[in-house]
């Protein structure tokens, strides 16, 4: 099974990603994730895109799909991926397509998690208190801001290109964090 989760900042990709993870055993690639690790490493890499992720603006593409490329060819990844916080632009989806073509893989589904975005900012807010070891950098009001801006004009429009390829299904954000797994997995029962 491979998968994107799409999704504003807060939608819950993370905590779904997690649980796919757990109860069938699939690889979550959460770019977001590697390159705060690049960041804390403090590796090349992540110097180059600490003040970037700060602001919450994107790295450049580059980085990402080099990161991508080289992670599903890992071992983890044979009984399935979840794709989450990738792609972000159409950009991106254009080169996913044609790493996943050069890698003779296909994508079998991109669910979207719907959310009402007022409700984000509480969300964000609440996780920012609970994560262990200090909120993360862009955890806050003014990058959160920017971070929906960004959402909104460049991964927004994947929501189209993935309905034009016919692999779009949608789940309901804002059911709780049980209903929204249990909605994902009959949609992945179903492809
Ligand atoms: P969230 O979904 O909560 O906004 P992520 O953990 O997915 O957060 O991403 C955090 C930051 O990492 C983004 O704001 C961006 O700076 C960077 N990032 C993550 N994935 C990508 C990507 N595919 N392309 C560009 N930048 C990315």
């Amino acid at each position: 099974m491979k998968l994107i989760l799409l999704g504003p900042p807060g939608a819950g990709k993370g905590t779904q990603a997690q649980k796919l993870v757990e109860e069938m055993g699939y690889a979550q690639l959460s770019t977001g994730d590697m390159l705060r690790a690049a960041v804390a490493a403090g590796s090349e890499m992540g110097l180059k895109v600490k003040d970037i992720m700060d602001r919450g603006d994107l790295v450049p593409d580059e980085v990402v799909v080099g990161i991508i490329s080289e992670r599903v060819d890992a071992a983890d990844c044979a009984k399935g991926f979840i794709l989450d916080g990738f792609p972000r632009n159409s950009a991106q989806a254009e080169a996913l397509d044609k790493m996943l073509d050069e890698k003779r893989l296909k994508l079998d589904v991109v669910v979207s998690i719907e959310v009402v975005e007022a409700d984000l900012f509480a969300r964000i807010e609440q996780r920012a208190k609970e994560t262990v070891g200090g909120p993360r950098a862009d955890d806050n009001v003014e990058a959160l801001k920017n971070r929906l801006q960004v959402y909104h004009e460049q991964t927004a429009p994947l929501i189209k290109y993935y309905g034009d390829q016919g692999v779009l299904k949608t789940v309901d954000g804002m059911a709780d964090i049980d209903t929204v797994s249990s909605d994902i997995k009959k949609i992945l029962s179903e492809v």
